[in-house]
């Protein structure tokens, strides 16, 4: 027999829905004989409940992420040629929903230590076209809100936080998702908390917010038949909605046990790479486990000869992205995010990796590290 190590790879979910199978199929077999397909009992219960998870008073599903981002910048009055300032170094949805939204999208470069937004730079960015700042709670971890939103109440802006990878994490106890008058989750399968196929949602205690996402959602309908304004179709179907009822009962486990793998990548790590750094206001729930390294290619062959899955978020900043061209930007425009796009490295992290796994990880990392010359 082989005595090869076992593959690791960067996430594995086979184990979280093992246990729910019966559960998920027993309410999908249910839905399927009723033939609810959008909307309904389970999409209305799954909205109530997130709204008490992210403590929130209105929680609406939609389609996706991007959507609940896109139609939040909408519901918030950003309308064409407004700025919305955001920063370069994430998922290009967040930037798809600002110009699709018909805003203009506005970069501050990011912290150095955690990849949100530095709030330092942030009044610099705003002009009188400012309405709103999108802070991204990059990999798990709130961006620095109280200094972001003290300086949105002086300038009248309005604050939208992109959830997306931050599901459950705190900052100075309060939920990612409570802390602008709006906040934009994806439940895209590989999120802390996943649907079986696409779905999002928008949290926000402002009442005229969700109503107006409620309306965008289904065609601007706002009764049957009267389109009071222009919406789209990005319903939150019952399948999806159930699935995450029975999901959302396990998420802060499933964090607890995200922060578990991130507390052993940094026994190991530390004083080897750059691990992630835990503002101590925050509870970072470890969507993604970023190191950062120079020589962040050697290790990442060295994992992936390994057999060790690895990923990259993101190698190239939004502002250098070529479908952004247009906004006319060059190298060296926002360092930080560009560093964080060459050294950084996401780290196998998943509910239930393995403690042994862990090691083998951490060993083969600094493994190639010794190996090199000079
Ligand atoms: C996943 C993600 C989105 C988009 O969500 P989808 O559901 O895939 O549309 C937006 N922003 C960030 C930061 C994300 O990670």
């Amino acid at each position: 027999m082989s005595d090869q190590p076992r593959p690791v790879p960067f996430m594995d979910l086979h184990g979280l829905h093992a246990g729910l199978a019966p559960e998920i199929l027993a309410v999908w077999e249910k839905l399927l004989r009723d033939g609810r397909f959008v909307g309904g009992a389970e999409v209305e219960a799954f909205e109530r409940e997130w709204a008490a998870f992210t403590r929130c008073s209105d929680a609406v599903g939609v389609g996706s992420g991007t959507d609940a981002l896109r139609l939040a910048l909408t519901a918030l009055g950003v309308r064409a040629g407004d700025e919305v300032i955001t920063a370069p170094n994430t998922f290009i949805a967040t930037v798809e929903a600002v110009t699709q939204a018909g805003g203009r999208p506005v970069f501050v470069d990011v912290d150095p230590d955690t990849a949100t937004l530095d709030a330092d730079r942030l009044e610099a960015a705003i002009t009188e076209r400012t309405r709103v700042i999108l802070p991204v709670h990059l990999y798990g971890q709130p961006a620095e809100m109280d200094r972001v939103l003290e300086i949105a109440t002086g300038r009248g802006l309005q604050v939208l936080e992109d959830a997306a990878q931050a599901h459950g994490a705190e900052y100075r106890g309060r939920s990612a998702g409570s802390l602008g008058q709006a906040a934009a989750f994806s439940f895209y399968p590989g999120k802390n908390l996943g649907a079986c196929g696409e779905a999002g949602a928008v949290s926000s205690s402002d009442p005229e917010v969700a109503r107006t996402v409620r309306v965008l959602r289904d065609h601007g309908q706002t009764s049957k038949n009267l389109h009071a304004v222009e919406g789209t179709n990005s319903r939150l179907d019952a399948l999806q909605a159930a699935a995450l009822r029975i999901k959302l009962r396990h998420l802060d486990e499933w964090n607890d046990q995200r922060r578990r793998v991130a507390a052993l990548y940094d026994e190991r790590l530390t004083g080897v790479v750059a691990t992630p750094v835990e503002r101590e206001e925050c509870r970072h729930v470890y969507h993604l486990y970023v190191i950062r390294h120079p020589e962040r290619e050697r290790i990442r062959e060295a994992l992936h000869s390994a057999g060790i899955g690895v990923g990259l978020h993101y190698p190239v900043p939004v502002h250098l992205t070529p479908a952004y061209a247009w906004l006319g930007h060059a190298p060296g425009d926002f360092p930080e995010a560009e560093r964080w796009a060459e050294q950084g490295l996401s780290l196998p992290i998943f509910p239930g990796l393995a403690e042994d796994r862990v090691d083998r990880v951490c060993g083969v990392i600094r493994q190639a590290l010794e190996g090199r010359q000079g």
